[in-house]
């Protein structure tokens, strides 16, 4: 970064992930900017819109032309994914805190000068708790669950791995920069990397308007890359599994022998034995298939492109076009 950057930075940055989320923006606006504004201290805001194809990239440029003293746009020219959006944030931000936040109004905005204080406190992650999380019992129960797994198999502790209104010191920002991963999952990634982490309550809201973005596809494949990402620890599963498998087929066999000297070949038990053999196949094939889940990874690593492309960045002192 030039000198010339760091001198004038904004105290705060704000980055916000957007995909067809036209309902909720100007809401968004309406209760952002003024809790900004309110803090004193110069600012910036920068949206990453992740190829929405609603009306929200007019919406974000409008916006950009009402407020470019403080108003960042980064388009995207396709579907990258939340936590791809966000990484894109990061690499334009210039602020000394940067805060992460929904577009859709769950993440109150009134809880940024909140996280700000916690990490002027001398910490440089700040996660966050969901008081009262206003989701569907299955997101809710489904979250509750994973969060126990994440415990149990990485050293990541948070409470609340869900929540995205987080914040992040500069340094730790530039920590994620150089991480060039492809599938990751940014609160957990700040984690590993985290000197002093905290963690802060805050209230969560229904979503304001439009729908989910993610399918109950795309939270299984994003649960993937938050256990992949930063674990082998479902790889060593089998392998014990393997083992016990092993020793316990061993026996089996000996029991067998023994049985077959004594009372003669036994037929009748051969439906247990094969829904032994169902049960030991459809485990085989789990663990074909999480196997096959870290080696796409490693092949997308491996393969080094480009994680996203950036079609334009509005911003004061010249468009930059990409
Ligand atoms: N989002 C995104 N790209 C996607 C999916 C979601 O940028 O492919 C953004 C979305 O606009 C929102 C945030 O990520 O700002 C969280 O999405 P959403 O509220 O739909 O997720 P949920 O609250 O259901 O977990
Ligand atoms: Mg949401």
């Amino acid at each position: 970064m030039p000198n010339a950057v760091a001198l004038n930075a904004p105290a705060l940055s704000v980055v916000i992930p957007v995909y067809n989320e036209e309902a909720v923006l100007q809401a968004l606006f309406d209760r952002l900017y003024p809790v900004l504004d309110g803090l004193g201290e110069p600012y910036e805001i920068v949206f990453v819109n992740d190829g929405s194809r609603d009306r929200s990239p007019q919406m974000l440029a409008a916006q950009y032309r009402l407020r470019p003293d403080v108003t960042r746009v980064v388009l995207f020219n396709g579907n990258f994914g939340q936590h791809m959006a966000i990484m894109a944030g990061f690499e334009q931000v210039r602020g000394a805190i940067t805060i992460t936040l929904d577009a859709d109004l769950q993440n109150p905005p009134e809880e940024i000068p909140r996280l700000v204080a916690a990490i002027r406190a001398g910490h440089d992650y700040v996660g966050t708790i969901r008081r009262h999380r206003e989701d569907s019992a299955f997101r809710r129960i489904a979250s509750k669950a994973m969060n126990r797994l994440r415990e149990n198999i990485t050293r990541i502790q948070m409470t609340d791995q869900g929540c995205m209104l987080r914040a992040y010191d500069r340094a730790l920002v530039d920590t994620l920069n150089a991480c060039r991963e492809v599938n990751t999952f940014i609160p957990a990634l700040a984690y590993t990397f985290a000197a002093s982490p905290t963690e802060i309550e805050v209230s969560h809201e229904e979503r304001f308007a439009g729908e989910s973005k993610y399918s109950l596809y795309k939270l299984v494949r994003l649960n993937f890359d938050l256990v992949t990402g930063f674990s082998i620890v479902p790889l060593q599963w089998f392998s014990l599994i393997g083992m016990l498998l092993a020793l316990g087929s061993g026996a089996l066999f000996l029991l067998l022998l023994v049985r077959r000297f004594v009372l003669g070949a036994e037929v009748e038990g051969v439906f247990t034995l094969f829904a032994l053999q169902f049960f030991l196949t459809g485990i085989m094939l789990f663990g074909i298939g999480l196997m096959g889940e870290y080696v796409g990874r490693i092949q997308q690593e491996v393969r080094s492109r480009p994680r996203y492309r950036i079609a334009a960045v509005l911003q004061q002192g010249g468009d930059a076009g990409a």
